[in-house]
């Protein structure tokens, strides 16, 4: 096991920090202020290899599945709704590659990017009011005409909702399955019926565009139902046998992205984190601030960093945050080398990564006093970006719900082999390595 970081996982850290630093860092208290998307952002992202299908591609290369946690947390570093305007098209993606068919990744994946100099969305339409996180309530229908799917409804807190290429829309096509009942469609830019609402303007997250989506009479091609009639019409009948589910497609795709939400809330930590230090630290060059004596009292009178009051707090956000980290690296590299993430573990680091970001932004604006409440210090900022880590892609309530049912159904299994061991009268098997140990 090793826990260091490879030399390309280093240089991939290192050509995203550079791009957040360089690109991102200087353009986003602008798209902050203005709520727009950042089109020149994204553009120049293009230009590195850093935005489009062979970045993604790339991203997943890494057999230990780091690179993608390591880009998100140094693009969210430099601003987490410009990384969002840049990376949110991957949940369209995710929700095409769950559900749809070889040739239907084929086809759209590449327009949720665009290719050469073109920059394209996706958007990925879930979430409706009263139905977000009680996904099998959604009322968005979907109903066969002839050729064509007809579908009605309206979507809410879509990003890149209206603006993108391609949508990505559940809908119930048998609404008395509930879940069971939903499939997923894509909608392309352009077609008729189909429309962007509200636009919202947010406390956070502001370069990146969120919407209402609003489907009249919408009318599709047949071809447009991800997966095909065939897996629609299997997918149905067993859930009219009550033969059990195999899972949602909307609540799998979730699953997949955990990781890469929670290392998105991360990079707000750390870009707070490391203001902070450079913000309270008067003399940079001293190395010895150290030397005073380690009451509390003695060090009242030193440079903020020496304080022992201040080294309390920044200790406890610098040990959050890797706590974090670790999860998020774990779950990550589970994912990659297959391995089910049936302890929840995917929620996990998204739910800690999450709270540590709202916990240490909020926590570090107490160290630095009054000036984090002005627009002229950043943590202003990071701070209200930090918040909606803990509301989208399931919010912090339910992903302790899922991680605790995960849980239950673990413990429960252990049980159940347990009691067949029992009545076999067989010693469990430990494994090769706790086995050899034993001896
Ligand atoms: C900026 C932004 C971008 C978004 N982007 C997208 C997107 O691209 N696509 C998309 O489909 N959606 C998107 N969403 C929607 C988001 O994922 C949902 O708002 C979120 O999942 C919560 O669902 P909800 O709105 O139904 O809230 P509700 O489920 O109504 O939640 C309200 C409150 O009730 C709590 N709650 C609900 N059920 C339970 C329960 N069983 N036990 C305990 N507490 C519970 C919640 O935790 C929350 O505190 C976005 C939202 C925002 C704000």
């Amino acid at each position: 096991m090793d826990f260091a970081l490879n030399q390309q996982q280093l240089e991939v850290k290192a050509e995203m920090r550079r791009f957040a630093r360089e690109v991102i860092r200087p353009v986003a208290a602008k798209h902050d202020a203005e709520e727009s998307t950042p089109w020149e952002v994204m553009k120049e992202a293009r230009d590195r290899g850093i935005h489009g299908i062979d970045h993604l591609q790339r991203m997943g290369s890494d057999p230990d599945g780091m690179y993608g946690v390591i880009g998100a947390e140094e693009l969210h570093w430099g601003c987490a709704g410009i990384a969002l305007a840049i990376s949110g098209s991957g949940l369209a993606a995710a929700g095409l590659a769950a559900s749809g068919t070889p040739e239907q990744i084929a086809r759209w994946v590449p327009d949720c990017f665009g290719t050469g100099d073109e920059i394209k969305l996706g958007a990925y339409a879930v979430t409706e009011a009263g139905a977000g996180s009680d996904v099998k309530s959604l009322r968005t229908t979907a109903k066969r005409d002839g050729d064509e799917w007809v579908l009605n409804g309206t979507k809410v807190f879509i990003t890149n909702g209206g603006i993108a290429d391609v949508h990505v829309v559940v809908a119930n096509v048998a609404p008395e399955l509930g879940h069971r009942g939903q499939a997923s469609f894509v909608v392309e830019k352009g077609t008729p019926g189909m429309s962007q609402g509200k636009k919202e303007s947010k406390i956070g997250i502001r370069a990146s565009h969120t919407a209402e989506v609003v489907f009249e009479e919408c009318r599709i091609p047949v071809e447009n139902l991800l997966g095909g009639e065939e897996k629609l019409e299997r997918k149905l009948a067993r859930a009219r046998s009550g033969e059990p589910s195999r899972g949602s497609n909307a609540l799998a795709t979730f699953e997949l992205t955990r990781p890469l939400v929670g290392a998105s809330a991360l990079g707000i930590a750390q870009a707070a984190y490391e203001w902070t230090l450079e913000y309270l630290d008067e003399d940079p060059l001293e190395a010895d601030f150290f030397a005073p004596a380690l009451d509390e009292s003695s060090t009242a009178g030193q440079p903020p960093l020496a304080r022992q009051g201040n080294q309390q707090i920044l200790a406890q956000v610098a040990t959050e945050i890797d706590a974090a980290r670790l999860l998020v690296q774990r779950a990550a590299w589970m994912g990659r080398n297959g391995i089910p993430l049936l302890g929840g573990q995917g929620s996990m680091s998204k739910l800690k990564s999450g709270q540590v970001a709202v916990w240490a932004t909020r926590t570090l604006m107490d160290l630095v006093g009054p000036f984090a409440y002005t627009t002229e210090c950043p943590l202003e900022k990071w701070f209200r970006d930090a918040k909606i880590y803990e509301l989208f892609e399931g919010t912090a309530e339910i992903q302790r719900l899922v991680i605790s049912r995960m849980q239950v159904a673990e413990y429960r299994e252990r049980m159940i082999e347990a009691a067949a061991i029992a009545a076999e009268g067989t010693e469990p098997d430990l494994g090769g390595s706790v086995a050899a140990a034993a001896e």
